[in-house]
């Protein structure tokens, strides 16, 4: 693991330190590659595939010839696990008291779930929907994201201890606070499309034109 902060390391949302994990791979270290990966996520094998790498615009290669791969190199070692097998996650100990509700199994809700498990928390993730995933099992289509990948990452977070109930509709924080919880996480997703403004811009066009 390569220690400093590179530009990539910054530019990247999750705060994944490419740096280290493209190294380790250099070195053949698979495994410890991705241990380096889910320091940060748990979804390597999903942002693999669906990123926009904000990392390889900032990668210092680029001065040279081209950006190192860094979302290719992340699917990669994913995909290597899923080949050979993936042992199983230790479940985290439980050393807080308190326990966290998170609405929504989407990206955001699992990677609060994800966060606050390995501090220590009690977690409940409370779906409405029959499966996890969110956005990246219904919003992305199988040939960007395989349903598989999207299986593998969401199983390496509850076998950390991470607690999913499907099926689960939140009519009413109230009654999650009265079953316990001390805090809740609302990661209910941004679902409302944003309206394409071409035909305002096509009849702007023709106005201008004189059409
Ligand atoms: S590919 Fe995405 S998640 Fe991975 S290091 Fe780059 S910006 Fe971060």
């Amino acid at each position: 693991d390569k220690r400093g902060t590179s530009p990539c390391h910054i530019a990247c949302p999750a705060g994944v330190n490419p740096q280290g994990y493209v190294a380790l791979i250099a070195q053949g270290k698979f495994r410890e590659a991705l241990e380096v990966i889910r320091r940060a996520v748990p979804f390597a094998g999903s942002l693999g595939r669906v990123c926009t790498h904000p990392c390889e615009l900032d990668c210092e290669r680029r001065q040279f010839d081209e950006p190192v791969a860094i979302r290719s190199l992340k699917r990669f070692v994913a995909d290597y696990e899923l080949r050979v097998g993936r042992e199983k996650a230790v479940p985290v100990e439980r050393t807080k008291e308190d326990k966290v509700a998170i609405i929504g199994s989407g990206p955001a809700g699992l990677a609060c779930a994800y966060d606050l498990i390995r501090d220590g928390y009690a977690v409940t993730v409370f779906e409405a929907l029959p499966q996890t995933g969110g956005l990246l099992r219904y919003g992305i289509p199988e040939y960007r994201l395989p349903k598989e990948i999207v299986d593998n990452d969401i199983s390496y977070i509850q076998e950390l201890g991470v607690e999913i109930k499907t099926n689960t509709p939140v009519k009413d924080l109230g009654e999650i606070f009265n079953q316990g919880y001390k805090a809740i996480f609302l990661g209910i997703g941004c679902q409302e499309s944003m309206k394409l403004l071409v035909y305002p811009l096509l009849g702007q066009r023709r106005a201008n034109s004189g059409q």
